[in-house]
């Protein structure tokens, strides 16, 4: 990969990793402030009245979903700059093939070429 390439591609990941990271700072308040108002056993007491709750609480499990991803979302963004340091980014980590810069552009934190992917997901890998 051209140096140029390299360098557009880890500037697009850290600018999403700074943006990643904000929003999963505020989903996380949003949860800890879910945990300190109802705490663990007023939550179980609540689900005795799941009308009154229950917007409340598909809110507070959309929020976890969501940081969940976000969290996962981010390792990835994390794990494709550090591939940028050791100089295998690019690379498919199944094969060693490089990924075509078009992928590349639509999901820079891929670790799989197109090829193996479809195979990771077809459970061929
Ligand atoms: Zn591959």
């Amino acid at each position: 990969m051209r140096k140029t390439d390299l360098q557009r591609f880890r500037k697009m990941l850290l600018e999403e990793k700074e943006r990643v990271s904000q929003s999963l700072a505020k989903h996380e308040k949003i949860i800890k402030h879910a945990d300190d108002e109802s705490g663990l056993e007023t939550g179980k007491a609540h689900s005795n009245h799941m009308a009154d709750q229950g917007s409340d609480e598909f809110q507070y499990e959309t929020t976890i979903k969501f940081a969940n991803t976000e969290g996962r979302y981010l390792y990835n963004i994390e794990e494709a700059l550090r591939r940028i340091e050791d100089g295998t980014y690019g690379k498919c980590q199944a094969c060693g093939k490089n990924i075509a810069l078009p992928r590349l552009r639509r999901l820079p934190y891929t670790r799989l070429c197109i090829e193996c992917k479809e195979k990771e997901e077809a459970g061929k890998l």
